[in-house]
C-alpha cells in the first residue's frame, strides 16, 4: 500500500485529509507543530494525538525525510549540505551563520533550466522540479540540527539551485508551510524568493504571499543581460522592472535587485550609471555580489576596487546599494557555485 506523505502538505491540505477521515481539523495544528516545530519525523512521538490516531497514522501514511548525505563547513563557517532524493537525484543548501541570524539557502529545482551563463547550476542542466516535501525538507533539517546546539533558523531564502518561479505550487505550498504560525512560524521578511525576473508568477506570487523578493538583474541593457540571462528574451529588463515596482511592499521594505559583477562585462562606471537611473525612487535596492568564480567558467571577478566604484555611482544616483560579503567561497557553497554533486565528508 501507498502511504500518503504528510510532510509537505500545506495546514489546510492538512486539516481537509483529517476531515476526510472524521477526524478534527484541530488535529492539523498539532502535527504540523511535531514535523515543523519539534522536528518529530516519527507518528510515535506526537503524544498528544490519540494511541488509536498514532497506530493509524503509523499504518496508512508517512513523513518523507533526508539526511544531508554529505556537509562541509567553510572557513567562515558556512555550512553546505548535500541531500539525495528518493529518486537518487541531489540537491545542495547552504547555511550561512552571520551574528545571530542563521539563513538557509534552499533549492527549489533539480538543476536548472534557465542557463544563466556565469552560475554553476545552470551549467549542469535541468533535472526535474522538486516536491514541497522535498524543499521543505530542507529547512527541516537544517533546522533540526540547529536546535541541537541550542541555535534557531531565523531565514530562509529561495537562492539555491532552480528558479522558484518556474516551479510555483511546490514552492507557493512550501512557503505556506514557512509562514505558517503552527509551521515554521516565519515572518514575510525573513523568507525571500530569488527569481530570474518570471514577470507573471512574480506578481502572482507577490500577492499570494507577504515574502520578500530578490530579482537578479546583472546588466541594465538588455544585449548584455540576454547574453549573459536569456530568459532576458523572454522577459526583458523593462518588464521586469515593472513588475518589481508593483510588487505589494511593507512598510519598510523594498525589492532588491542582485547584481553579479563580472570584471569588464558589466563593472564598468557606465553600467553602475545605467543602474541607478533604472533604480531611482527608493523602492528597489541594490545588492552587489562580487563574482564567485567556478570551473568551466570563462568570467572573473572585479578587483576590489572596481566593485567600490561601482557601488559609489549608485549610491550617488541615490540607490540603496549594499555588496554581498563572499560566504563560503572555499566549500563552493557561494552564490552561483551549486552543482549538487557530491563533495565533502559523509554526515
Ligand atoms: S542563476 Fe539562478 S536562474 Fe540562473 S541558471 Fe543559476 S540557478 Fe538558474
Amino acid at each position: 500500500m501507498t502511504r500518503t506523505d504528510l510532510k509537505g502538505m500545506t495546514l489546510t491540505e492538512l486539516e481537509e485529509f483529517f476531515a476526510r477521515w472524521g477526524k478534527e481539523r484541530y488535529r492539523a495544528r498539532q502535527l504540523f507543530r511535531w514535523i515543523y516545530q519539534k522536528h518529530a519525523d516519527d507518528f510515535a512521538a506526537m503524544t498528544d494525538l490519540s494511541k488509536e490516531l498514532r497506530g493509524i497514522l503509523a499504518s496508512t501514511c508517512r513523513l518523507s525525510g533526508f539526511p544531508a548525505e554529505r556537509f562541509e563547513t567553510s572557513a567562515d563557517g558556512t555550512e553546505k549540505y548535500l541531500f539525495r532524493l528518493e529518486d537518487g537525484e541531489t540537491v545542495e543548501s547552504v547555511l550561512i551563520p552571520d551574528d545571530a541570524r542563521r539563513t538557509l539557502c534552499i533549492s527549489s529545482q533539480v538543476g536548472c533550466p534557465l542557463l544563466c551563463g556565469f552560475c554553476a547550476t545552470g551549467a549542469s542542466g535541468f533535472r526535474r522540479n522538486m516536491t514541497s516535501a522535498e524543499i521543505v525538507q530542507q529547512a527541516c533539517y537544517a533546522a533540526k540540527r540547529l536546535s541541537e546546539r541550542g541555535e534557531r533558523l531565523s531565514n530562509v531564502v529561495f537562492m539555491g539551485m532552480g528558479e522558484p518561479l518556474m516551479n510555483v505550487p511546490e514552492v507557493s505550498r512550501t512557503i505556506g508551510i514557512l509562514l505558517s504560525q503552527f509551521g515554521f512560524g516565519f515572518s514575510g521578511k525573513r523568507v525571500t524568493v530569488s527569481t530570474a525576473g518570471i514577470v507573471p508568477e512574480m506578481l502572482a506570487l507577490a500577492l499570494a504571499h507577504p515574502v520578500s523578493f530578490a530579482v537578479s538583474i546583472n546588466a541594465a541593457r538588455d544585449d548584455l543581460r540576454s547574453l549573459l540571462m536569456p530568459v532576458n528574451r523572454k522577459y526583458p529588463l523593462k518588464d521586469v522592472v515593472a513588475a518589481m515596482r508593483r510588487i505589494p511592499l511593507q512598510s519598510g521594505r523594498k525589492v532588491t535587485a542582485e547584481y553579479v559583477l563580472l570584471a569588464g562585462v558589466n563593472d564598468s562606471p557606465e553600467d553602475a550609471l545605467s543602474l541607478s537611473r533604472l533604480f531611482r525612487g527608493g523602492r528597489i535596492k541594490v545588492n552587489l555580489i562580487p563574482y564567485n568564480a567556478h570551473e568551466a567558467s570563462p568570467y572573473r571577478a572585479p578587483e576590489a576596487e572596481v566593485v567600490g566604484r561601482f557601488r559609489d555611482v549608485l549610491i550617488a544616483g541615490g540607490v540603496q546599494t549594499i555588496t554581498r560579503e563572499r560566504r563560503g567561497a572555499d566549500i563552493r557553497a557561494a552564490c552561483g557555485q551549486l552543482r549538487g554533486s557530491p563533495r565533502g565528508k559523509k554526515s
